[in-house]
């Protein structure tokens, strides 16, 4: 199975920090993915990055590397996830919102087990946080993240980990108990995942 991680937006993309400026959506997803794929190369798994630079990537772009991929290796054996941080206020303000959450694009069965792999594995290694599983109704908000779910042919999944505009989320979020989780749910998901297809 080949395994893509995405870390969604660009290092340069306006937004997507903390009120305060200090935490980065992009540096920080980067940072996670780059530990994701690391770890499930160690566990022995085909895991590579979808976006090694550092720019923001187009959404078109992302989804012809992933699909390229699907041509190459069969859309049975690619996956892709992408590895956002939520946030609920526009950016100035703390938010009440928190927790981790899963998104899936409708109709993609394997997709939908594969965010279940990955809602399960969240339980276990967030267990004294907020979990909000396979949220795929869809929210305005995360637009952009269908995008990737709608136009890649193989399952493709987006996790919203946590939320960088509450603050007890943010310091979750910045220590290493939590970064380990976060990557933890990750690694155990998709090789649950793969054990389970
Ligand atoms: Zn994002």
């Amino acid at each position: 199975m080949k395994i893509l991680i995405d870390n969604g937006h660009g290092i340069f993309t306006p937004g997507k920090r903390s009120p305060d400026g200090q935490f980065r959506e992009a540096i920080y997803t980067r940072q996670i993915a780059r530990r994701i794929v690391s770890d499930l190369q160690d566990r022995g798994q085909d895991a590579q990055l979808l976006v090694p630079e550092d720019d923001d990537i187009s959404l078109k772009e992302r989804c012809a590397r992933v699909n390229r991929q699907c041509l190459l290796h069969g859309k049975k054996n690619v996956i892709c996830i992408s590895i956002h941080v939520n946030a609920s206020e526009n950016g100035q303000n703390w938010g009440k919102a928190r927790g981790w959450s899963v998104y899936t694009s409708k109709g993609q069965t394997a997709a939908d087990v594969l965010a279940d792999c990955l809602a399960e594995a969240a339980r276990k290694y967030l267990s004294n946080q907020a979990i909000r599983a396979d949220w795929s109704d869809g929210d305005i908000d995360f637009e952009e993240g269908f995008y990737l779910l709608r136009h890649t042919s193989c399952p493709a999944v987006l996790t919203e980990n946590m939320f960088m505009d509450n603050r007890q989320d943010l310091q979750f979020l910045e220590s290493g108990s939590g970064q380990r989780a976060i990557i933890d749910l990750h690694v155990e998901g998709v090789i649950e995942f793969i054990e389970t297809v």
